[in-house]
């Protein structure tokens, strides 16, 4: 079969389009034949060797695609069945093995590309809105790259949950993208202050909570938006890695709280998975969740795709189509 792996670790240029032998399904996986790849953050911090991988693997842990066969005791599924899943690496290939214990059947109204396209922000925009902070009607609350993979799922979660939503991003073209998820006021952080404008859109309160992806070159300010008693909730590091904190500030900023919330935390039994991937598979099927396909690479692409990631020239979802 047709797969990226990476020898070694390093800037995109360390993926290469290989031939490897199919693998065999183990005890309790299946074999997928897949039709669509997600391209993560992620995937671009395993290549980077920031932390620590065993080498060579085959990157992308998120895939759709159509069961094949079935390994020892798999159980619950079937050859032919239409599933996703996130988790398990090697999926920037033509066939991957998952373990049952993290494949969700797709509905049949979702299509290959929109469940690989979902799962992994999907999932993450549902905990952040439900759980991190519990998003109440008539909050106003922050979420930092609005017209990002996340961006654009949890601005259209957060107006499901009755938020006001304000947004950032970096380019005109990503602000209508943004007020298209429903944003209602979006503000281009690259020329403007996000802080005097949320003083100006709360009159001076602040918010109860932002949502900040961006990391090292928010941080800061995003403390500054919040009310006292607020909370940061810091889910990625998109510009680099916040540096070291003195707790201290949390208190003179406001008896400030703040979490590095990550998705394996949220979806940490069979049915707290189900749970999230009902309601997003739910309400893209019914057409009341827009997913966002900013762009669609071949496998021979991915280079590409993650220079496009890393580089803010992506808008949505990034894909490998198979
Ligand atoms: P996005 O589609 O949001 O892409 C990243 C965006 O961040 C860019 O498009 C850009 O938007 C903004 N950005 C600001 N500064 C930079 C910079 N210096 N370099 C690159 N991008 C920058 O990505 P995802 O939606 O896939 O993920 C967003 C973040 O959330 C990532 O950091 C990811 O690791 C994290 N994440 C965390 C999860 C968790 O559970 N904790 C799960 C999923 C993702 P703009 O141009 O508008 O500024």
């Amino acid at each position: 079969m047709r797969a990226i792996q990476i020898k070694k670790t390093g800037g995109p240029e360390v993926m290469e389009l290989v031939e490897l032998p199919v693998p065999k399904p183990g005890s309790g996986q299946v074999l997928v034949k897949i039709e669509a790849a997600g391209v993560n953050f992620i995937d671009t911090y395993l290549r980077e060797g920031r932390y620590p991988v065993e080498l060579p693997f085959v990157p992308g842990q998120e895939a759709a695609g159509t069961v094949i066969a079935l390994g020892q005791g798999a159980s619950g599924f079937k050859v032919g069945d239409r599933v996703a899943w996130n988790g398990t690496r090697g999926t920037y290939a033509e066939f991957a093995c998952a373990p049952t214990s993290e494949l969700l059947r797709i509905p049949d109204a979702m299509s290959f590309e929109q469940a690989a396209a979902v799962l992994l922000q999907g999932l993450t925009a549902h905990y952040l809105a439900h759980d991190t902070h519990a998003i109440q009607a008539g909050e106003t609350v922050l979420i930092h790259a609005g017209a990002g993979g996340v961006g654009l799922l949890l601005t259209q979660i957060a107006k499901r949950l009755g938020a006001r939503v304000l947004t950032t991003v970096s380019t005109e073209q990503k602000a209508e993208l943004s007020c298209g998820a429903g944003a209602d006021k979006v503000i281009l952080y690259m020329i403007e202050s996000f802080v005097e404008e949320v003083k100006r859109q709360t009159d001076g309160d602040g918010l109860p909570v932002v949502y900040d992806s961006v990391g090292k070159t928010t941080f800061e300010d995003s403390l500054k938006c919040l009310r006292p008693r607020g909370l940061m909730a810091l889910f990625g590091a998109s510009s680099g890695a916040v540096p070291p904190f003195d707790l201290i500030r949390l208190s003179t900023l406001g008896s400030l709280y703040v979490t590095r919330p990550t998705l394996k935390d949220y979806v940490r039994t069979r049915s707290e998975l189900e749970r999230r991937a009902a309601d997003v598979f739910g309400w893209v099927a019914s057409g009341e969740l827009h997913v966002r396909i900013g762009a669609s690479y071949k496998l021979d692409e991915a280079a590409k795709a993650h220079r496009d990631l890393t580089g803010r020239k992506t808008t949505g979802k990034v894909l490998l189509t198979l």
